[in-house]
């Protein structure tokens, strides 16, 4: 049966367009511990972002000393004692997974805190309003500023604004290709024009994005962009902290308090400033409701909580709480006819009572956060040990196909083999080769001259891939079936570390 958006017909009937046009958010600056942590956060993130690509690292002469590198090149990862081959590319998949489970975790527990407080768009807009309030002031001085009209001063002002956006967003982007190269040659070939083409193209991408999302779009790539604030809703929970309005304590709400006590009728604690409302970075009134564009920074609680302290009231009128909590305070403040009446949860003295007016942390602790902690300590610790115990030498060997076998004219069989051994060590390394379950077997390799017939040493370079022709003779009366299972062995000389491959001698029909 074919099934209709009423609200669609409605809106289209009003002639209302689909898309409302943006209006212009000016949060106002919140003080509190929320915005406290914000800053931290901001600076602790930026800082890392800027400053790892200048961090060295000494690996010794044969690897690079820049601490995080992505070697597109070369295809290594290094990340401080850690080097990554391409081949190790699971250890990035383990880190996505366990960022991944993270994720949930944070979400199911304290909701939206990625996008509120460690999401790049939430970072770096935090850090283009911060320019902003400086060149053009406050909440009240920016709407001001953008009814006046054009004037000397406000195009300074805007001018300065853009010109420091730009910079940043350009520093944001420069800071990016510094993972991929040694950051300080880089540095030197972009200013004196050296680098190459696509380290400026990457520069500019990324320097139009972040002035456009960053600066131009805010809210907007949080709200219609990113498909976060969709997959959300499905790890919240009863029990997941979120940014609540309490209205249980909070309604009826009144600018005109002391008028309509004073006429007997009782309030709740809001006092309908907006304070809440000024300095949402989202322009939303957390006082509707739960929604889709609320990105749980906690500012509305460091703006509530401010007003509650100016009044001399219980702080928390806006605060982290689970819906559990939330219904259970509900239920006590409303009356028969589903109306919340303040009286049934105050005592004489005004005072809340018989209430949960304090955030309960401990809903974090529960089966849902701690399966995704086991997991991803698990996989954490899975990763460690792999990475603790992986072999730096590796061996493969190839068969020669056609022909499998040769017939020399002393009358003993051929076979050659292609061995290739992986140095991942980032220093020169002493190989020794050798056959295990192959008596008599004599090996040669024509690149050495008078090696042993049963050992060789092979120098393997730094991070290098060492191919060597191998050949394996053998008198055919010492052999007794077509194909002798035998292994080739390689181990470092000045180290323990070992690593083997199973192959076959083939004699063919000459057994
Ligand atoms: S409603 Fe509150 S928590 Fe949500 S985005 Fe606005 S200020 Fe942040
Ligand atoms: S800041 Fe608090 S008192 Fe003011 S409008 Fe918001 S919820 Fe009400």
């Amino acid at each position: 049966m074919e099934s209709f958006d009423v609200e669609a017909v409605n809106r289209r009937d009003r002639q209302e367009p689909l898309y409302a046009a943006r209006k212009k958010i000016h949060p106002k600056r919140a003080e509190g511990r929320f915005r406290s942590l914000k800053w931290v956060i901001m600076v602790v993130t930026l800082g890392i972002y800027y400053l790892t690509p200048w961090i060295r690292w000494d690996r010794g002469e044969f690897a690079p000393d820049q601490a995080v590198l992505i070697d597109l090149y070369h295809r290594r990862f290094y990340f401080f004692f850690i080097e990554i081959w391409p081949q190790e590319f699971y250890y990035v998949a383990g880190l996505l997974i366990m960022a991944g489970i993270g994720l949930f975790l944070v979400t199911s527990s304290v909701g939206r805190a990625w996008c509120g407080y460690t999401c790049p768009q939430t970072v770096w807009v935090d850090l283009f309003l911060v320019v902003e309030r400086a060149i053009e002031g406050d909440r009240n001085k920016r709407i001001r500023l953008d009814k006046a009209p054009m004037s000397a001063e406000k195009a300074v002002k805007r001018v300065s604004k853009h010109t420091i956006w730009l910079l940043i967003a350009a520093s944001t982007g420069g800071a990016w290709i510094f993972y991929f190269a040694d950051a300080p040659k880089l540095a030197v070939d972009l200013f004196t024009g050296n680098a190459a083409g696509v380290a400026y193209a990457t520069v500019a991408v990324l320097t139009f994005t972040t002035y456009t999302l960053g600066g131009l779009m805010r809210e907007q790539v949080c709200t219609y962009m990113c498909p976060w604030p969709r997959i959300q809703g499905a790890m919240l929970d009863e029990h997941s902290l979120t940014v609540t309005y309490n209205d249980w304590r909070g309604e009826p709400r009144s600018r005109h308090q002391k008028k309509l006590e004073a006429a007997g009728k009782s309030t709740g604690d809001c006092i309908d400033c907006n304070a809440c409302v000024a300095v949402c970075p989202m322009g939303i009134d957390i006082r509707d409701g739960q929604q889709l564009e609320c990105i749980t920074c906690a500012l509305c609680i460091d703006a509530c909580d401010g007003v509650m302290s100016k009044l001399g009231l219980e702080k928390g009128l806006i605060s982290y709480a689970t819906l559990n909590d939330y219904n259970a305070n509900m239920a006590k403040a409303v009356n028969a006819n589903g109306e919340i009446e303040p009286d049934r949860i105050r005592n004489s003295a005004g005072k809340l009572i018989d209430t949960l007016t304090h955030t309960n942390w401990r809903s974090i602790i529960r089966v849902r956060t701690m399966i995704y902690i086991c997991a991803w300590a698990a996989i954490g610790f899975a990763m460690l040990g792999v990475l603790l115990t992986r072999e730096r030498l590796d061996l493969n060997v190839l068969h020669d196909r056609n022909p499998l076998f040769v017939t020399l004219s002393d009358g003993s069989i051929r076979n050659g083999y292609t061995v290739k051994i992986l140095n991942m060590m980032p220093e020169p390394r002493l190989i020794q080769l050798t056959i295990e379950g192959l008596p008599g077997a004599r090996l040669i390799i024509p690149d050495i001259k008078d090696n042993p017939e049963d050992a060789v040493l092979l120098p393997a370079e730094p991070d290098q891939l060492e191919t060597v022709k191998v050949f394996l003779s053998m008198d055919p009366k010492t052999l007794t079936e077509q194909k002798t299972p035998f292994r080739f062995v390689v181990q470092d000389i000045n180290g323990s570390e070992r690593d083997s491959y199973d192959a076959v001698f083939e004699a063919g029909e000459s057994k």
